[in-house]
């Protein structure tokens, strides 16, 4: 595997550039809003972006208690 390249960039976030899985699109708002449990597999970890959410009504695992 080569060496990753270097940019102008210096940003290193893996997270920069996330999907949202109900629009179907890259989005940088989206963040972890559920897992579906799978049997015999890890869970599928599922990104909604901040418009889908609100359509939605969904919330981020992060600010559930
Ligand atoms: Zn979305």
């Amino acid at each position: 595997m080569p060496p990753p390249k270097h940019t102008a960039s210096t940003t290193d976030s893996p997270q920069r550039h996330r999907w949202c899985h109900w629009h179907k699109g890259p989005s940088e708002t989206a963040v972890l809003v559920d897992a579906v449990e799978r049997n015999s597999a890890p869970p599928i970890a599922l990104y909604a972006c901040a418009p889908c959410r609100e359509q939605r009504g969904l919330i981020p695992l992060a600010d559930r208690p």
